[in-house]
């Protein structure tokens, strides 16, 4: 739709009973998104924003919790008085207000509900879309469902039952797919098609598969080439036309399929089962290797086995290290090896946020001679080179915390502006002096140690405009050794990829030249 001209916004509808997934572990959720106006979402929001281009907002993504929250308080309030406050219509009508609310400037509003059909949280919202269908004048609500059709090895068949009947739960909630868009591993074949659009009283033409594709960004072509686009307009009665610009989707998709060479790049970190929880992160420097035409390989490392084992056998091989933002002292002193032997070994390294405060620590203890540095987040400290913030202000308004504070939604978050040194690589990398990152953490790089560390070479290139809060750090006799506070991976795209990632990784392809 975007490729046609046309102005797309997408929301995303999480029916569980967190009010954000910012408390939830990423080992079950996934990555943490978060958006510039510091609202921590589902990490479909980050895709969402790679494939548009548009910077997701806090209303983006709802969720059941969020819902509840916000009718219990106006019903404390008073807002309800002498009504009972039920499923229909209050919890519908919050969530109808969501959907349609602040769509003014766009032609287009995709919605996602996350989960199955048939699940007893996401009924709500399955009534809600089927009252908007009513509510919106008619011919601007389309029903797409997205359902799986397995291939059964033992049968040699797809098999069209699931969709079956998940459409007829789905028919039973009084919702009607216009469109069904049916994932395969394997071209679906016409007889099956047909018993689809027959069973599921849907026409053959808006029965679309939804192939596996070697890539993600291969999915707007995929997904044109099967007919979704032009099916989606025919739904709203829109004459398709113009034809969508693909090109640019054409050239990373290049890229990806014939890179001029390979990196490897080891990332250090603690979640490294589930790659999920660094969705971004991944994405970020693969978009790094577009800007490179290089393919990235990624080496997954648990930090806690440096505890034990020697890292050199790990990180001889690599191109670049990248310790990346995380939570907790467990495997913290594996990172700090990590961040040692990139230091020594003059191996590009990238710290991302808690990456940034254990690469500081690691300079504390071994240059500058601050033997018990460490962070607050560990406990009680004597040098507190990384410690917990209390204050600190958002534009002009100051923000406080204690230590008992509730821990839901009280990081600093979202966006943050950070003035940068003049004459330094990462002012250079930027093109700029002045930049705006988002940011997820509740610790800091202590001030109090600047002077003694950059003594030890250890430069402080970024600060928070009121110099308080140090953003980035790097060593000038270093081929590539930045730390950063905050988290350039959400704000990296395929389209445009981010300069510290595409930078990084340009480093790394000098480095497989030594290695
Ligand atoms: N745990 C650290 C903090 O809260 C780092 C967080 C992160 O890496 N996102 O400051």
């Amino acid at each position: 739709m975007q490729a046609r001209g046309y102005r797309v916004r997408l929301r995303k509808l999480d029916p569980y009973l967190n009010v954000d997934p910012g408390t939830m572990s990423p080992t079950q959720h996934g990555e943490v998104f978060v958006t510039d106006d510091g609202a921590e979402t589902d990490l479909d929001l980050g895709h969402y924003e790679r494939f548009t281009g548009r910077s997701a907002t806090k209303t983006d993504n709802i969720t059941t919790g969020r819902i509840y929250k916000n009718i219990i308080d106006k019903e404390r309030r008073g807002d309800y008085l002498g009504a009972t406050v039920q499923v229909i219509p209050h919890v519908t009508n919050e969530i109808k207000d969501f959907v349609t609310e602040g769509n003014d400037d766009y032609d287009f509003v995709i919605c996602e509900i996350g989960g199955t059909v048939g699940d007893i949280e996401a009924m709500p919202f399955m009534e809600a879309i089927r009252q908007l269908g009513n509510d919106l004048p008619r011919g601007t609500a389309v029903y797409v469902h997205l359902t799986l059709m397995p291939y059964i090895p033992a049968a040699g068949e797809l098999k069209t039952k699931p969709t079956q009947h998940s459409v007829k739960e789905l028919q039973a909630l009084g919702i009607h797919p216009d469109i069904l868009l049916v994932r395969a591993d394997r071209e679906i074949p016409e007889a099956e098609r047909r018993k689809l659009s027959l069973f599921c009283n849907v026409r053959e033409s808006a029965v679309i598969q939804a192939l596996d594709v070697a890539n993600i960004y291969d999915v707007p072509m995929a997904y044109h080439k099967e007919g979704l686009d032009n099916e989606v307009l025919a739904a709203f009665g829109i004459e398709p036309a113009p034809k969508p610009r693909l090109e640019q989707w054409e050239e990373v998709c290049n890229r990806i399929r014939t890179p001029e060479g390979e990196v490897t790049i080891a990332i250090v970190g603690k979640y490294t089962g589930l790659k999920d929880a660094y969705k971004s992160l991944i994405e970020a420097l693969h978009h790094g290797g577009i800007a490179n035409r290089v393919k990235v390989k990624l080496e997954w490392i648990e930090s806690e086995v440096f505890e034990k084992e020697d890292p050199a056998p790990y990180l001889e091989k690599v191109h670049g290290i990248l310790v990346p933002g995380g939570f907790g002292e467990r495997g913290s002193e594996g990172k700090i090896l990590a961040a040692r032997f990139a230091r020594e070994r003059k191996v590009p390294y990238f710290g991302i946020c808690f990456g940034m405060q254990m690469a500081v620590i690691e300079a504390a203890r071994n240059l500058a001679g601050v033997e018990h540095a460490s962070s607050t987040e560990f406990g009680p400290t004597k040098e507190p080179v990384v410690g917990l913030m209390t204050e600190w202000l958002k534009g002009n308004e100051l923000q406080k915390r204690t230590a008992s504070g509730d821990l839901g939604g009280t990081m600093r978050l979202g966006a943050y502006k950070a003035a940068l040194k003049k004459g330094t690589k990462i002012s250079e990398i930027y093109g700029s002096t002045d930049i705006s990152e988002r940011h997820r953490h509740r610790y800091e790089v202590n001030v109090d140690y600047k002077d003694r560390l950059e003594e030890c070479g250890l430069t402080f290139s970024g600060m928070s405009p009121d110099g308080v809060l140090p953003e980035t750090i790097e060593y000038a006799d270093h081929p590539w050794f930045i730390g950063v506070q905050y988290h350039p991976e959400l704000k990296s795209r395929p389209l445009e990829p981010h300069p510290l990632f595409s930078s990084f990784i340009e480093a790394a392809t000098e480095q497989s030249r030594l290695v």
